[in-house]
């Protein structure tokens, strides 16, 4: 069976998002109260002892608020540098395993990781990929990396940022330094910068795209959406080709497959 993803929750309040092939499970992310993420899996089909491990992309309480629960069942794997932010944080990770190398497997997944441009000690995204699927993550970034556009290439699904609309933010009530903070090289993608990475991704054949890690206050769904087709548009792609999902805050998403 190939790779099939499902967003069990993506936003500022809390993401993760289910990899699942029929032989390996994993989380990326575990960033939603231990409760509520462990009801979202639940509804998903998998339990959490069925998880064959949980890949943390930085240290940020949005990706890591059930970690500490979840490691007493499921390992948790993080970079070194992000496992010794986590465990400063006073958080205590029963089974874990740090890693330090750019390529790992678990179970039947092949593991590929890639720096991404965040405020965190060492932000990670991760490509996944089994015999004849391939999945890529990619939230939190200030800006789209090489490193980024180039590993994703190949990839059936991207889970990608469209967090901000950049007149909803700079005319909304966010004070002026957490403004900085998200429009600044190590802050989060707006839909615009989201849809020229698309539109480079998709020129190079991937065809599947999951908007994430949208913002509550300076963002909405249609509006995400609606940006990133006429950009396509407007480059001249076929944006029929393109499937594209939105990512949700407060509900688990549909179960998309690689084919
Ligand atoms: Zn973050
Ligand atoms: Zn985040």
């Amino acid at each position: 069976m190939a790779i099939r993803l499902c967003v069990l929750g993506s936003g500022s309040k809390g993401n993760s998002v289910l990899v699942d092939n029929g032989k390996t499970r994993l989380l990326i992310d575990a960033g939603l109260g231990a409760r509520d993420l462990k009801k979202r899996l639940n509804m998903a089909g998998v339990d959490l002892q069925d998880l064959d491990g949980i890949l943390v992309t930085h240290e940020h309480i949005d990706h890591i608020r059930a970690l500490e629960t979840f490691s007493k069942t499921a390992t948790v794997y993080a970079h070194n540098h992000t496992m010794q932010a986590i465990l400063e944080r006073g958080i205590e990770l029963k089974l874990s395993q740090n890693f330090d190398s750019e390529c790992f497997s678990i179970g039947s997944m092949d593991i590929e990781t890639f720096r991404i441009s965040h405020d965190a000690v060492y932000p990670l995204g991760y490509s996944i990929s089994d015999n004849n699927s391939k999945i890529t993550y990619a939230t939190d970034m200030g800006y789209c990396s090489q490193e980024f556009l180039t590993k994703a290439q190949g990839s059936d699904i991207i889970m990608i940022e469209s967090n901000h609309d950049l007149d909803m933010l700079l005319n909304g009530r966010y004070p002026a330094f957490l403004k900085r903070r998200i429009v600044s090289n190590v802050g989060h993608l707006s839909n615009y910068a989201c849809a020229a990475a698309i539109n480079e991704l998709a020129q190079n054949g991937v065809r599947k795209f999951i908007l994430s890690h949208l913002s509550e206050q300076n963002n909405l769904p249609e509006l995400a959406y609606w940006t990133i087709i006429e950009y396509l548009k407007n480059k001249g792609a076929n944006e029929r080709d393109i499937k594209l999902y939105v990512a949700e805050q407060r509900q688990i998403s549909c179960c998309i497959g690689c084919n």
